[in-house]
């Protein structure tokens, strides 16, 4: 993996140990020479992401969209700032240059964001892991209710298994290092499904 997207709060949320498991991460990412890839923002967990990888030695690519960049929110010390005019490029473009992808603990955006990157891999339109860094328990209501969603039928237990989570970023990125794309995509499944129903 040369690089990983991370998502993450652009806020700090209320629990010091979402600031330094944003640091950790970044050390590690930097450590074993993996880029990073953001949203390029300055504040929250994104700021603090960032900067972690910058002084442990590492790359930090940010795409941010203009809107933005023109508020002042941009990291100003990164290695490359990429800036594009929508959320969809912004999207586009940090799953193009991610070879995985991770949420550190964030709000609407950050959910909005590894489950966009997850509902791809669910119809195959791409194989790269992801995964959320479950910070503090942070994440285990989510958890539970992905576990729910395979449970009331609506999501296949293979493509929940792919969400990968742990508690620890060097964890997690080692999982990423072992990862195997489910071999079922949705699209087969649901016309198996409608198939079924029919006969
Ligand atoms: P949230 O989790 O709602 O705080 O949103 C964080 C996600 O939305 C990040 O992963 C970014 O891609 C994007 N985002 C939200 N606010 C900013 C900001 N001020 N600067 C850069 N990106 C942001």
């Amino acid at each position: 993996m040369q690089r990983i997207g991370v998502f993450c709060g652009s806020s700090p949320g209320n629990q010091p140990e979402y600031t330094q498991a944003a640091r950790e991460l970044g050390k590690i990412l930097a450590e074993r020479k993996i880029g990073l890839v953001y949203g390029g923002g300055r504040v929250g967990l994104m700021g603090e992401l960032a900067s972690a990888v910058l002084s442990a030695g590492g790359e930090v690519t940010g795409v941010i969209t203009r809107y933005l960049y023109q508020r002042e929110l941009a990291h100003p010390g990164i290695t490359q700032l990429q800036v594009v005019e929508t959320m969809h490029e912004r999207k586009a473009l940090m799953a193009e240059l991610a070879d995985g992808f991770i949420a550190l603990p964030g709000g609407l955006g950050t959910i909005e964001e590894i489950f966009e990157v997850l509902t791809w891999s669910q119809l195959g339109l791409q194989r790269k892991p992801g995964g959320l860094l479950n910070v503090c328990g942070y994440y285990d209501a989510l958890i539970r209710f992905l576990d729910h969603t395979v449970f009331a039928g609506f999501v296949a237990a293979e493509h929940r298994q792919m969400i990968l989570v742990d508690t620890y970023p060097a964890r997690l990125l080692d999982q990423f290092e072992n990862y195997q794309p489910p071999e079922i995509d949705k699209v087969k499944l649901v016309i198996e499904e409608t198939h079924r129903s029919r006969f």
